[in-house]
């Protein structure tokens, strides 16, 4: 089963900068498209070695994409799955 994670630190910090990089996507996808090429924005996150699975957040997103999946909770704390893809990194793990 999947470690659950609290979504501070490292978690909070790569889903902000997710945040960021829509419009860099947005404009990506546009000028592929507009050459004909793959813009999805798994492409997006493939071309930049980014984990599409979870928008390179390090934590799962829900089946229907929108939010995260919780696994229970640590007191207060709601706790969230980890990413098994990318292993919580955020970044397309290469096989070695
Ligand atoms: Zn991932």
């Amino acid at each position: 089963m999947a470690r659950g994670v609290p979504f501070t630190g490292e978690y909070l910090s790569r889903y902000l900068a997710g945040q960021k990089r829509w419009n860099e996507a947005r404009e990506w996808r546009a000028k592929e498209a507009g050459a004909g090429r793959p813009s999805t924005y798994q492409d997006f996150c493939r071309a930049h070695g980014l984990c599409a699975a979870c928008a390179a957040s390090g934590v799962a997103l829900n089946e229907n994409g929108a939010g995260f999946r919780t696994v229970g909770s640590s007191g207060n704390l709601p706790l969230y799955e980890e990413c098994e893809v990318c292993g919580g990194t955020g970044r397309i793990v290469t096989p070695s």
